[in-house]
């Protein structure tokens, strides 16, 4: 991996100050920690605790943590002996954001996730939760980008459980190839007769982070593990609506995140299929997006902290492409975005916490990631104050992977993971494409020394 130490105006502000203030960088470095430390001041802090802008701030970056989080003066009074001062004056400092839906290896191909990791770390990226996919290669994905082997955010995957009609479906099959679909530890068919303990052991032993409920299970099968799961200490991901599982169902079941909002919707028009792969066409015009039984399962996940894996942009997406169809060749039974952002609404308005999942790519060739039209479409559709958009792709993400401890905020203590923009998000959600700086665990990745994607990196199956 090229390191680059060149950041462009920040650099030579940094130097000029150094050079002007002797006791700061221009002096021999420290041993120890303060080696690398060093603090970034006058920046506009949005510390994602959903606490406001706050300006003239000061950060304190020591090895690969914050150590300090002050305003610029209080810090730049107190600094360590051998740390660098950075003037980031005209920066917006905000932390490293989090996509809680990828899919990383649904068909593995090392080289093309590689390039698509590669474009979420610079464009501020830096941890994703992998919502079920090929073990074996998510491993290696996770451990490379772990150690530093390749420019990527961090990833957590997770251990597949649904029903045994379920595994008809070619994508589990793909994520499988050379074994058995649903007999294997990262992707397993579940039945009433299923041994639990020994099966929630086993997504364990694939250093999953967390279990993802996908289909064809009855709220029994659905309890069952989620309870082994928590006893376990593992986390427990599902679909809103398991087929014949209901949302308020799932959500009774006590699982930690939902994904997404629209098959919230099944509830709501009183629609059960019993298997995911029975194709039912709501009447999302007939739907009631504020519907009492929708109010009561938001209570309950604001209750016990159950978060919400909206999606929205997923649903924008397809309506976009639909749109761009003759009328008569349209689909039916589409979500609307303005239904999936109207029931994430009521969701955010009744105290459920929202993640920024995406489910999706955008093309190879664009330039930001898909998060960044999620955030833009929680803002628009969802009608979610740019503040709290920021708050949910960063320490909501962070308790999605039960890293809240750890990540998601800037705070004494966490990790280091920033990022530096040009523009005020909170001005308009558009202006989180102006990244200037990631920081993973404390190493720089400067959005200038970012190469674009290439169709070559895609390999064959594009
Ligand atoms: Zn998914």
């Amino acid at each position: 991996m090229k390191t680059y130490k060149v950041w462009g105006v920040l650099v030579a502000t940094a130097i000029s100050l150094a050079l002007a203030q002797p006791g700061t960088a221009g002096d021999t470095a420290a041993a120890g920690d303060t080696a690398s430390a060093r603090a970034y001041v006058g920046v506009s802090l949005i510390d994602g605790t959903g606490t406001p802008l706050q300006h003239d701030m000061g950060v304190l970056i020591q090895g690969d943590r914050i150590t300090e989080v002050l305003p610029s003066l209080q810090l730049k009074a107190r600094l360590p002996e051998g740390a660098k001062l950075v003037d980031a004056s005209g920066h917006y400092l905000l932390p490293g954001l989090i996509d809680t839906h990828v899919h990383m290896a649904t068909v593995p191909n090392r080289e093309q996730a590689e390039a698509y990791m590669r474009r979420y770390l610079y464009s501020g990226i830096t941890s994703v939760r992998d919502m079920a996919g090929d073990m074996r290669a998510l491993a290696e994905l996770a451990r490379k980008s772990r150690l530093g082997k390749i420019p990527a955010p961090d990833l957590y995957y997770s251990a597949l459980m649904a029903g045994p009609s379920f595994f008809d479906d070619p994508r589990p099959g793909m994520a499988a190839e050379g074994e058995t679909p649903g007999a294997v530890p990262w992707m397993q068919a579940i039945t009433s007769q299923t041994d639990m303990e020994e099966a929630v052991a086993l997504a364990r032993g694939t250093w999953a982070t967390g279990i993802k409920i996908y289909a064809n299970l009855p709220y029994a099968q659905v309890r069952r593990i989620t309870k082994e799961g928590h006893r376990q200490g593992i986390k427990v991901w599902a679909h809103s609506m398991v087929f014949p599982a209901y949302p308020s169902e799932v959500v009774g079941a006590g699982v930690d995140v939902i994904s997404h909002a629209c098959r919230l919707a099944f509830e709501i028009a009183g629609v059960r299929p019993d298997e995911y792969h029975h194709k039912v066409a709501l009447d999302f015009d007939a739907l009631d997006t504020r519907s009492p039984v929708l109010g009561g399962i938001f209570e309950q996940m604001k209750n016990q902290g159950t978060v919400l894996d909206a999606t929205l942009w997923l649903y924008a997406n397809r309506e976009q492409r639909e749109n761009e169809k003759p009328k008569d060749k349209r689909s039916a039974g589409i979500c609307p975005s303005a239904v999936a952002g109207a029931m994430t609404h009521f969701a955010y308005e009744n105290g459920v916490d929202v993640s920024v999942g995406t489910d999706g790519m955008v093309p190879y060739d664009a330039e930001y990631p898909a998060l960044f039209d999620e955030l833009e479409v929680l803002a628009a559709k969802a009608d979610m104050p740019p503040l709290q958009v920021i708050r949910s792709a960063t320490y909501v993400g962070a308790k999605v992977l039960g890293l809240e401890d750890e990540r998601g905020t800037i705070e004494p203590g966490k990790r280091a993971d920033l990022i530096f923009l040009s523009k005020n998000p909170l001005e308009d959600m558009a202006n989180m494409r102006s990244v200037v700086l990631t920081v993973k665990a404390g190493t720089d990745y400067p959005r200038e020394a970012y190469t674009p994607i290439t169709k070559t990196e895609l390999g064959e199956i594009n």
